[in-house]
């Protein structure tokens, strides 16, 4: 009993929510924690205000979540769909995971911490998943990101390219000069990147692409093949002259 509640404060689980099994296995290295909610329970709808929402029915669920020392860790619950007067039958969002995740928003922060410090597939590597289901969670956190930025005051855009692999895979960096910071990475580095650079920062959403200024470069023929991170780059960057040419790239 004291385990449970243990564990229910540990993972900041509030009413209705709380452990009801746990089974731990040293020889497998493996913590399973059960969550369930009282019968009768109801739940907030998702899409509106209204807060006590019968259950329609429930799906089961697994999530990862950070190491019990050296046991992997796993959340099971039951989600409810819930019945709303307004908006029809939704999956309620439970509050330790983002919805369609396998892994806990503790565990996603975990890997997003991992992978600003080293390649996906290294920090796949430590957590002992594949690294593809480490780049969704990487590709969700960095649209969010990208939603939330705004461009509207980029002035001096500088353009860098360096190679992906050892090899002829390159990517173009499109920089916002003043700041420093990457505003949009894309594979190659013809004239091509350009268009796509051009298309994903006049999106509507970010507003007015902002006056003045110019387009930047590095030196041709400066591209080393190093992996450094882009905004260390800045000091290859040169003005060019405006015009048609100074955007071109390659
Ligand atoms: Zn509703």
């Amino acid at each position: 009993m004291y385990n449970r509640q243990l564990f229910t404060a540990a993972l900041g689980l509030q009413s209705p929510w709380e452990v009801v099994r746990i089974e731990f296995d040293p020889q497998g290295r493996r913590l399973d924690l059960h969550l369930d909610f009282a019968r009768g329970s109801r739940f907030p709808c998702p899409e509106g205000d209204e807060a006590r929402c019968p259950v329609h029915d429930t799906e089961q669920k697994t999530w990862r979540h950070l190491d019990f020392f050296q046991h992997q860790a796993y959340l099971h619950a039951r989600v409810p769909r819930i019945t709303c007067p307004a908006h029809g039958v939704h999956q309620v969002k439970v509050p330790w995971a983002r919805p369609e995740s396998g892994f806990t928003l503790l565990f996603e922060a975990l890997l997003m911490a991992l992978v600003c410090q080293m390649p996906v597939r290294a920090a796949a590597g430590i957590v002992g998943e594949h690294d593809t289901r480490l780049w969704r969670v990487l590709h969700h956190y960095v649209e969010k990101a990208r939603e939330r930025s705004s461009h509207a005051g980029v002035s001096q855009v500088g353009i860098d390219d360096t190679s992906s692999r050892r090899g002829q895979d390159y990517v173009s960096l499109f920089v916002d000069i003043p700041r420093p910071r990457v505003l949009y990475a894309t594979p190659g580095r013809d004239a091509s990147t350009v268009g796509r650079f051009a298309a994903d920062l006049t999106r509507p959403r970010r507003g007015p692409r902002g006056r003045g200024g110019g387009v930047h470069r590095h030196e041709p023929g400066l591209h080393r093949g190093d992996r450094g991170a882009p905004t260390e780059r800045g000091d290859h960057l040169r003005p060019l002259p405006p015009g048609p040419a100074a955007v071109g790239c390659g």
